[in-house]
């Protein structure tokens, strides 16, 4: 301990460490590579003189024969210069954003991720305790506001899953027919809640991780079966927050409004069985000669179901031409 004396904190600043370090927790090999890349680039930058106390205090460390004492040294520099090189700041200031993970019950741990497709963040929970594993790439830190972007987006995911409005469930069923369908799915699932995040972040000021354009194009391709009004049309109520659950965002992924009747909520019109979002207002026709003549081709149906503008402008025309 005594070697770390060098290290000046003032008594208000070790303080807060102490408290926050209780909630949020760093992967030593995190910090020890993030310090090692931050002053890395001190270097390169000419600013010599962190470097210089850097490298002053590590050699120290250096000459402690216990193995296990010289490791705990090493992990303690590391953990005080991630603060003073102001790379810990930047998750607290992030984290003290969102109230909902202030709760006592949750603890968030910074993991070192070794590609991009192993950053990302989970939560897991056990008793009473939550933990948020949090995956990134170190380099992450020096690439402007990425980390900013990533937490922000990562973290509003973890404060749905804990906000009753939200009504997540950990055990939802996908429903598809197949391992393929599940997959869709959960593809689709995955890409609507992150609008519903970047709608947003974006309503509160903030740059968003994964570009507007960027999400309408995967949307785009996973729900290639819908016309483009319809993809356009969901695009802009997830942007407008008219989805806000769970099982609103499943629902959407699962496809269901496709099966369901226009007259109840659906898009499939009962009598051509294609897809329309442009439903007709049938209660004031209920009992008008083009019902009546609908109901002689179609006897199970009724003004109940609804019915796409293409069959009734089909059928007007039919009795025009009778007439
Ligand atoms: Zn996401
Ligand atoms: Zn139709």
């Amino acid at each position: 301990m005594r070697l770390l004396s060098t290290v000046a904190f003032g008594q208000g600043y070790r303080e807060q460490l102490m408290s926050v370090s209780m909630k949020l927790t760093f992967e030593p090999s995190f910090v020890e590579n993030a310090v090692f890349l931050a002053i890395r680039r001190c270097e390169e930058k000419g600013s010599r003189d962190l470097a210089q106390k850097w490298h002053a205090e590590r050699n120290r460390i250096y000459t402690i024969k216990d193995d296990q004492v010289r490791n705990k040294a090493f992990k303690q520099l590391d953990d005080q210069w991630l603060a003073r090189l102001g790379l810990r700041t930047r998750f607290e200031a992030i984290l003290n954003s969102f109230s909902i993970l202030q709760s006592d019950s949750l603890i968030i741990h910074i993991q070192r991720a070794l590609a991009r497709k192993d950053e990302g963040s989970e939560l897991y929970v056990q008793g009473d305790v939550k933990t948020n594993l949090v995956k990134l790439q170190t380099m992450r830190l020096f690439e402007g506001d990425y980390v900013e972007k990533f937490l922000r987006h990562e973290w509003l995911h973890i404060s749905d899953m804990l906000d009753p409005i939200f009504q997540y469930s950990p055990h939802v069923v996908l429903s598809g027919r197949s391992e393929l369908e599940d997959n869709l799915i959960r593809d689709r699932y995955r890409l609507l809640w992150d609008l519903y995040v970047s709608a947003r972040l974006l309503k509160m000021g903030f740059y968003i991780l994964i570009p507007l354009a960027q999400q309408k194009q995967f949307i785009d391709r996973a729900f290639s079966k819908w016309t483009a009004e319809a993809r356009e049309k969901i695009f802009q109520e997830i942007l407008d927050q008219k989805h806000q659950t769970q099982s609103d965002f499943l629902g959407l992924a699962r496809d269901e409004k496709l099966t369901v009747p226009l007259g109840q909520g659906g898009l499939l019109c009962p009598l051509c069985h294609f897809t329309s979002f442009d439903p007709l207002d049938l209660s004031a026709q209920q009992d008008a000669v083009i019902i009546k003549k609908i109901q002689r081709d179609y006897p199970d149906w009724n003004t109940d179901l609804g019915i796409c503008q293409n069959c009734f402008d089909l059928y007007q025309s039919k009795m025009r031409a009778v007439g």
